[in-house]
């Protein structure tokens, strides 16, 4: 199948899973994961009619950047950013998804050249391999990070455990929104907290569902080749 014919049937399950919770399918940013697919069938994405791309190492990004930074894309950072690395991503990027904690925060304000759109992400589900912050130190750790004045939280990004148990998903979703919620309620001016990046090839409905506004698909739309 090709790419645009996966989109096609991708775009087909957010319509889906929007009407389920009555939400309008124009709120639902869909990032391409390009991480296992070469430059080739990145353009072939964005040739469909993908605007967002996101890449999780540093090396993979530049690659795909190099080539198709002509394109009218958005740029994603959506892995585990090493503090060292920061300068290879951050001016290149229009969204960081995986701000964790404030050494990264510190090398972010050093190094950008420009305002950064971060995500904090959240470890909802409490598994050990997983990054992110526990959810209760969410609401100190953004407070924080009004001292940073190239950073402003977009958002909160998480991963949901990998299984088919439904019930597992909703929960974990429903925990980072409500946290959204709570980060709104304080109006923070650096901090407006609009967006939720959660949702991946296996469970990106139940994410809509659950209120994502980006979500983060790889394998349902552009496949694996390496
Ligand atoms: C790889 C990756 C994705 C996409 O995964 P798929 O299951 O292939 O859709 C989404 N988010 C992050 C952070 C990733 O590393």
């Amino acid at each position: 199948m090709s790419v645009r014919e996966r989109l096609e049937i991708i775009r087909q399950q957010v319509s889906e899973a929007c009407k389920k919770a009555n939400r309008n399918p124009d709120d639902i940013k869909l990032i391409a994961v390009t991480k296992y697919v070469s430059n080739a069938t990145a353009k072939e994405a964005i040739d469909a009619g993908i605007v967002h791309i996101g890449e999780n190492r540093d090396d993979g990004l530049q690659k795909k950047w190099e080539e198709l930074q002509h394109e009218q894309c958005t740029w994603h950072f959506i892995g585990t950013l090493q503090s060292r690395k920061v300068k290879h991503v951050v001016n290149i990027v229009d969204y960081i998804h995986s701000l964790d904690r404030i050494s990264l925060a510190k090398e972010i304000e050093k190094r950008a050249e420009r305002k950064i759109r971060c995500f904090v992400q959240v470890n909802a589900s409490g598994e050990q391999s997983k990054h992110g912050l526990a959810p209760d130190q969410v609401i100190s750790f953004i407070k924080e990070l009004e001292q940073f004045t190239k950073i402003e939280v977009v958002g909160l990004m998480t991963m949901a455990p990998y299984t088919d148990d439904e019930q597992i998903l909703r929960k974990t979703f429903q925990t980072v929104r409500a946290l959204q919620h709570d980060v709104q309620a304080l109006g923070l001016p650096h901090a407006p907290c609009a967006e939720l990046s959660m949702g991946m090839s296996n469970d990106f409905q139940i994410a809509i569902e659950e209120g994502a506004t980006f979500i983060r698909i790889g394998t349902a739309l552009v496949g694996k080749e390496f």
